[in-house]
């Protein structure tokens, strides 16, 4: 119980008035025997030991009614080109607003890759985390027009109008550069790539010359590499930033297990640098951050393409999890806490807190 005390302060106007030569001025004609009579009243509340509040359960914001379940997979999406003509590797800029329509309307929304490859999914609970990412850096990604504003075709452009309509649809998305002259030009390579990272996006590794590391070896790895990060890291002005996630260019690991280690981490002329995500070019979801499946060093990505994807394309797979959703992710919201159905999949070994539930129950409710 609060309990109040009351205190009054009686001031006689007077003695404030005395104490302000300007106020004494200016009611020096005033009635001086009302304005004693005021009385200014202050009511405190002295503040004594209270017990602690009950601690909320964060489990109990979780609505079970929407079928968490995250073990269930992700998919990382990949992109190269927006062009005027539909090809392999080029969406138009309606079909990427088709996509992002899609996404949107079948409770997609974009996680940043880091998030997803370090298990802190703060997905909005019920939805379901998706990791938008570019390779190549073209010019067609981020395009300025002649008045220095973003072309609204080209996929910046396109993202930004699409967040600006759908707030609750996150801005973020990897762009992987290869060097030099990221994204068509080296005039407005800094300007672009600084442009990317102050809207919240970021910029990915993609090697200094977009290498096949079938068969380099460690120094070799090390260069393109590191020698990009630097490169990359150099331009952006953002001083925390790190280039710490990477698409290998076509894919391609090498031969040899124990170079494998330099895509992860290494150095370059006495400067190191880490990798948290390595991107492969595969064509299936990845397993959850918490799936013990789950490598950060190894993500497959899912083409976002319609042309040529062997029923293993973007929309296959949004097919597919209409059709089985209990297979997707779907996040609880709270990225402290695991919650799965109960008797699903086998957990990694992450430190948060596990919540089982019976799927059962919460379809009643
Ligand atoms: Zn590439």
């Amino acid at each position: 119980m609060r309990k109040k005390v009351g205190i009054i302060i009686v001031l006689l106007a007077l003695v404030l008035v005395a104490g302000c030569k300007s106020q004494a001025v200016a009611i020096e004609d005033a009635d001086l025997t009302e304005a004693s009579e005021q009385e200014v009243v202050v009511e405190r509340v002295i503040p004594e030991e209270l017990p602690e509040p009950e601690p909320i359960d964060p489990k109990e914001l979780i609505d079970l009614s929407l079928k968490p379940n995250e073990l269930g997979k992700v998919m990382v999406l990949m992109y190269h080109n927006i062009g005027d003509e539909e090809q392999d590797w080029v969406r138009t800029p309606d079909n990427f607003k088709r996509d992002l329509n899609t996404l949107y309307e079948q409770g997609y929304r974009p996680l940043s890759l880091t998030d997803f490859a370090t298990g802190n999914i703060t997905t909005e609970q019920g939805y379901t985390p998706i990791i938008i990412t570019f390779d190549d850096a073209r010019e067609n990604n981020i395009r300025y027009m002649d008045d220095g504003s973003i072309d609204p075709e080209c996929a910046v452009g396109i993202l930004l109008s699409f967040h600006e309509t759908h707030p609750d649809f996150p801005l973020e998305v990897t762009f992987f550069a290869d060097g030099p002259s990221a994204f068509g030009s080296s005039d407005e390579e800094v300007a672009k790539i600084n442009f990317i990272i102050e809207q919240g996006m970021d910029i990915g590794n993609h090697t200094s010359n977009h290498p096949n590391f079938k068969d380099a070896d460690a120094a070799k790895i090390q260069k393109e590499i590191g020698q990009q990060a630097q490169n990359l890291e150099d331009m952006i002005e953002a001083e925390t930033y790190k280039v710490n996630t990477i698409a290998l260019p076509f894919g391609s690991r090498p031969r040899a297990d124990e170079l494998e280690i330099y895509l992860h981490e290494g150095s370059y002329e006495g400067v190191t640098y880490e990798n948290l995500a390595i991107l492969n070019v595969g064509s299936n979801p990845a397993y959850s951050p918490y799936d013990e499946r789950f490598n950060a060093l190894s993500l497959p990505r899912v083409r976002a393409s319609e042309m040529n994807v062997d029923n293993v394309g973007m929309y296959s797979y949004l097919e597919y999890f209409v059709n089985h959703p209990e297979a997707k992710f779907i996040s609880d919201g709270n990225a402290q806490i695991i919650t799965v159905p109960a008797g699903d999949g086998d957990l990694g070994n992450m430190e948060k807190e596990i919540y089982f539930y019976e799927m059962e129950d919460a379809s009643e409710e």
